[in-house]
């Protein structure tokens, strides 16, 4: 999978960099301060000037070399978290084994962590918990810090000090060639946080790379080790993947490596049995959802959870399905996606309200395709609690079906 690409073969991977870092220059590089979050660098800089090492990491150095804005700006450094909280009055400190600081400013919030080591597993880990509080456990050094992350290109430090980037990891060489790599051993890696996996598919979806082949392999191998991490921590992955305007791309990537199955087995076995042009749709719904989170900015669990049930029940029915001719099987199949959303629900703990939400918009989604306009039931349906979060949905299914229009029945004079 690797780009033939020969600036790329000028830098290295992290196999044969070891523990020596690449450092770019200034003038090698295009991360410029104005493109620096002002609440980041004050913390950069006051870090600094106490004399610590004050270093900017993760997304946001990534999106940042790539032109892109990040989502949030983290910040490493080697004052333990007591001294952060000296420097800062408006540090709190969180977590119980491993504390962060979070520096809260009026116009938000930037997350300070000590270099730390990823420590080693002991057999008797047997549980998410057990196995991240061993991971965060042991403060350590710069290059230690950045091989316990992820992935190379999240590996990336920006130094305040001397607007340098410094790689340990390879992470220049793969955000050239574009592709997702595990640190180390992936095998190892997604066996020691199994959360991984999706995250590898939502950074590769987030910036539009390529998921380096053994990376791509191990999680084929290991997909199912994903049911052994703790449910809040998969909602909470799963719903940033569903809201990152990518989903699309996201969903057939844990289709390829069989995530989706192993997470969602109730609908990847109705997707298997049914037939292409309902398959195309699934995924057609998903790069709607996209399309109204770069319109509108990303979209409440309601409409990212509601898109992945609409999906789970028109692969059960036929497009144009008619309300009196087919009522026995739509309201089976109702029954049946009512009974996907429990299990799902419940697993991944989806907010009760959130679930009473969808369940009442898929109910009335017939109503919704093939309303009467002029009777009381017409009038009075914009009276509903959650019309507005259906008036979302109908767009997002008039979207993928070329069916906008849908919509406009609905609009008021
Ligand atoms: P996004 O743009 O979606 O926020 P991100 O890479 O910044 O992407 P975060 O969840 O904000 O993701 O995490 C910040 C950084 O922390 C990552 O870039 C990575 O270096 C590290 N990290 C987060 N989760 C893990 C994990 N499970 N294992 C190892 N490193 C991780
Ligand atoms: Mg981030």
């Amino acid at each position: 999978m690797l780009n033939p690409d020969a600036e790329c073969m000028n830098l290295k991977t992290n196999e044969d960099q070891g523990d020596t870092p690449h450092v770019l220059s200034r003038d090698h590089h295009a991360i410029s301060r104005v493109n620096i979050d002002s609440n980041a660098l004050k913390v950069l800089y006051r870090l600094h000037r106490s004399g610590y090492i004050a270093y900017l990491v993760g997304g946001s150095v990534r999106d940042l070399m790539l032109g892109r804005k990040p989502k949030d700006f983290d910040v490493a450094t080697d004052a333990r978290p007591s001294k952060i909280k000296k420097l800062f009055r408006n540090a709190i400190l969180i977590g119980r084994r491993f504390r962060l600081a979070h520096i809260r400013f009026k116009t938000g919030l930037i997350e300070v962590s000590t270099f730390r080591k990823e420590g080693s597993l002991l057999e008797d880990d047997s549980t998410d918990r057990d196995r991240i509080s061993r991971m965060h456990n042991t403060f350590g050094s710069p290059c230690e810090d950045a091989f316990r992350r992820d992935f190379t290109i999240n590996a990336l430090y920006y130094n305040i000090a001397n607007f340098t980037i410094i790689d340990y990891t390879g992470g220049l060489h793969d955000l050239k060639c574009g592709l997702i790599r595990a640190i180390g051993d992936p095998i190892e890696r997604f066996g020691d946080d199994p959360v991984r996996m999706i995250r590898a598919i939502r950074a590769a979806t987030r910036v539009g790379f390529a998921i380096e082949a053994s990376t791509f392999e191990a999680i084929c191998a290991q997909h199912k080790l994903i049911l052994t991490s703790s449910p809040s921590r998969l909602f909470e992955e799963m719903q940033i993947l569903l809201k990152m305007g990518g989903s699309r791309s996201a969903l057939k990537y844990m289709m390829r490596t069989s995530l989706f199955s192993t997470l969602f087995p109730e609908i990847a076995t109705i997707y298997e049995r049914t037939d292409p042009v309902r398959q195309d749709l699934f995924f057609k719904l998903f790069g709607a959802l996209d399309w109204m989170t770069n319109l509108h900015g990303e979209q409440s669990g309601q409409i990212l959870w509601g898109t992945m049930f609409l999906a789970c029940l028109f692969l059960q029915l036929p497009l144009s399905f008619s309300i009196r001719r087919d009522s026995d099987r739509l309201r089976r199949v109702l029954e049946d996606t009512f009974r996907i959303i429990e299990c799902i629900g419940i697993r991944y703990s989806i907010p009760r309200r959130q679930r009473s939400i969808i369940r009442a918009i898929l109910q009335d989604f017939p109503y919704l395709l093939y309303p009467k306009p002029g009777s009381t039931k017409f009038r009075n349906f914009p009276k509903r609690s959650h019309f507005q979060d259906a008036m979302r949905l109908l767009a997002i299914f008039g979207h993928a079906t070329g069916r906008l229009s849908l919509v406009l029945k609905w609009e008021r004079p």
